[in-house]
């Protein structure tokens, strides 16, 4: 293969962004170490990246607190851009949407600072979404944005910026939601499906981590793969669907249209109702359920449902072969014997666990890192068209 000098040059900003995420702060000379660069390249780069507001310099002792640096002479450092949004977040849930402005360099979940209802009884519901995004402009810190990056959940074609498909939102599928916010805001708007922002956002924070299945369990339940550090691609805009896989016995009704699915299980809103049916004369709250847990430990009805979403986990990683699971959302906010359970039950069902070693871990939703990762790949340091051509038509052919 014969690289460009751009594509190089590409090349190389990516890897000192990725650099950069990875240790927080570094000098110049550090950098070029770590990535084996001459000092006068990645010094050229460094500059580019500083005049492009991407990188910023900061004091280096004081600033990440390296023993290193402090017994040396605490030269300038630099770090991505943390002193003014670069992208606004945007995150649509089934009944609320939230926005945070993002910095390139801090991501923090604790962002989201503006949210508001959708309002459903709306003759246009899309149209009153567009309206309360206006409201929520006028309060933001910034204007100007290089990019926005909406989550949505359902199977979405991102290339298109299209949703073609949404279980718990119906009301997206017909909405233009992309076209929406750029009449809001002067900028790109990037369209992203939420679990693979979820597993963007672990692995900005868990740089060595290059493989894993992220399942992610709230208002749906449903997940996303990546491989040697990239999102997984794919011939249809579909994947991480684990949450869609029936389970035998069971007849609730799913949002997808179909009937047994684990999501009417392990969702929010599935394990309450399980809750209430096992313990009819308790009220079903989210705190009910966490002390009758941390009582009685992992009750059969939940047993039962973990099960059935570890047989379709186990079933990914048999076939994809991977051996890392990384747990975010509900399951995680109960006591660590719901974990517990259910990570012997992944690993009772994968193959590479009766001689190797299948790791299930859980960590906190990490969306605004997931979020600032998406608008870093798509429009900072863009990568050609991705290689794998997706079926003709693929998305255009859907059956309604
Ligand atoms: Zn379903």
């Amino acid at each position: 293969m014969i690289f460009h000098p751009a594509r190089i040059g590409l090349l190389n900003k990516r890897a000192l962004i990725r650099q950069l995420r990875k240790d927080g702060v570094a000098s110049r000379a550090g950098l070029a170490r770590a990535l084996g660069m001459s000092q006068p390249t990645a010094g050229k780069i460094v500059d580019e990246l500083l005049t492009q507001e991407i990188l910023e310099e900061v004091e280096g002792a004081e600033a990440n607190g390296d023993h290193a640096t402090r017994l040396g002479r605490p030269g300038r450092q630099l770090q991505l851009n943390r002193s003014q949004p670069s992208f606004l977040g945007i995150q649509l849930g089934v009944s609320e949407t939230r926005l945070a402005e993002l910095p390139l360099g801090a991501c923090d979940e604790n962002d989201w600072h503006f949210s508001f209802h959708h309002d459903a009884a709306a003759a246009n519901p899309a149209a009153a979404w567009e309206k309360q995004l206006r409201n929520v402009a006028k309060q933001l810190r910034s204007r100007k944005f290089l990019g926005v990056v909406l989550s949505v959940p359902g199977i979405v074609d991102e290339s298109a910026r299209r949703i073609l498909f949404s279980p718990n939102i119906h009301w997206s599928e017909s909405a233009d939601l992309c076209a929406a916010i750029g009449k809001v805001w002067d900028a790109p708007v990037l369209l992203v499906q939420e679990e693979r922002a979820l597993a963007l956002g672990y692995l900005t924070l868990h740089p060595d981590q290059e493989d894993f299945l992220l399942a992610d369990f709230g208002e749906g339940v449903g997940g996303a793969v990546i491989f040697g550090g990239k999102p997984l691609m794919h011939p249809l805009p579909i994947s991480g669907e684990f949450g869609h896989t029936p389970v035998l016995g069971n007849h609730r009704r799913c949002g997808c249209g179909a009937v047994g699915c684990v999501e009417t299980l392990l969702s929010t809103s599935g394990l309450l109702k399980s809750f209430a049916a096992a313990h009819p004369r308790q009220t079903a709250s989210w705190a009910a359920l966490q002390k009758q847990l941390a009582e009685n430990g992992v009750e059969p009805w939940l047993a039962q449902s973990l099960d059935a979403a570890a047989v379709a986990l186990a079933a990914a990683l048999n076939v994809l072969g991977l051996r890392r699971v990384v747990v975010t959302g509900n399951l995680t906010d109960l006591p660590p014997t719901v974990l517990e359970y259910f990570s012997g039950a992944i690993r009772g069902g994968a193959m590479w666990a009766r001689f190797g070693e299948v790791e299930c871990v859980s960590a906190p939703r990490n969306r605004t890192a997931g979020l600032v990762a998406v608008g870093i790949d798509r429009l900072i340091l863009p990568e050609a068209e991705p290689k794998l051509s997706r079926g003709k038509n693929a998305a255009t052919k859907l059956v309604k």
